[in-house]
């Protein structure tokens, strides 16, 4: 609580009014901190893989200098590849939150081919050895929407199911279109989310308890996603059991 007071007197100077303000500042502590706990987090996720590119570019710099094994040079290429990838896809959720706080997210639709779009997806994806994709279904199907923000919920939900799911040895991206509306789905055969997690997944930095800091994460993805779909007057959600994975999925009108 914080007050302000101001206290009139009379010609006696004798205290006769008194007028001020109590504030309530709780609120606005608490939307501090987890502010301050928000940049923390972020300037940590931004450290870790920019330390790395650091590392493989010097590295580089040593093998060409030293008329290096040109194999290396290529692999750290690689992996400077990979940090500049994260890297990228960070400050892309952090710029679209704020495009979103400020109303500004605009959408510039375009007509494609469904398949095409999430192929283009998955190639900003790493995947671990353990994971097969596969794209079922109506792929030859026309969308008009944001091609590029529509890859970034592909990216997002495929990147998830690697992430959360890294037992999971198949990750099903599916397109079906029912009335003129087209849903894909990702689905995994991970842990699946517990069923009172669920009702927050699409809120701005949540990140399921349980996630701890073994995997990495600011807790955007999903609500950019949810965002970019009901722009485009479509539908976002999850069917997950515990234990026995999730299938992630999203509507969006096919035409306009
Ligand atoms: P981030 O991955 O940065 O934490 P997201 O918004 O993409 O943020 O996801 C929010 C949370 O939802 C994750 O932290 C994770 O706990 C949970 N989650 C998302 N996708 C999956 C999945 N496929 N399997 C299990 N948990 C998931």
């Amino acid at each position: 609580i914080r007050t302000q007071a101001k206290v009139y007197y009379d010609s006696d100077d004798r205290a006769v009014r008194m007028l001020g303000t109590v504030l309530d500042i709780t609120e606005f502590k608490r939307l501090q901190q987890q502010k301050d706990d928000f940049i923390s987090v972020a300037s940590h996720e931004l450290k870790t893989p920019m330390t790395s590119l650091k590392a493989s570019i010097q590295i580089l710099d040593k093998l060409i200098k030293t008329n290096g094994d040109t194999g290396k040079v290529a692999q750290f290429i690689d992996k400077a590849n990979i940090s500049l990838n994260k890297m990228q896809h960070l400050i892309e959720s952090l710029l679209n939150v704020s495009k979103i706080n400020a109303g500004q997210l605009a959408l510039n639709k375009t007509r494609f081919k469904a398949g095409e779009m999430i192929a283009e997806g998955c190639e900003h994806i790493t995947l671990s050895g353990n994971h097969d994709l596969i794209i079922n279904g109506d792929t030859g199907l026309e969308i008009y929407a944001d091609r590029s923000k529509i890859e970034q919920v592909i990216i997002n939900l495929v990147n998830n199911a690697v992430k959360y799911a890294p037992e999971s040895h198949r990750i099903i991206i599916d397109v079906t279109c029912r009335a003129k509306t087209v849903k894909i789905s990702v689905q995994d055969f991970g842990e699946g989310i517990a069923y009172d997690k669920i009702p927050h997944l699409f809120e701005r930095y949540y990140r399921v308890d349980s996630t701890g800091l073994q995997y990495s994460g600011l807790g955007l993805g999903l609500y950019i996603s949810a965002e970019i779909v009901e722009r485009h007057g479509g539908k976002i959600g999850v069917n997950s059991q515990a234990g026995k994975g999730s299938i992630f999925w999203f509507t969006l009108p096919v035409t306009e």
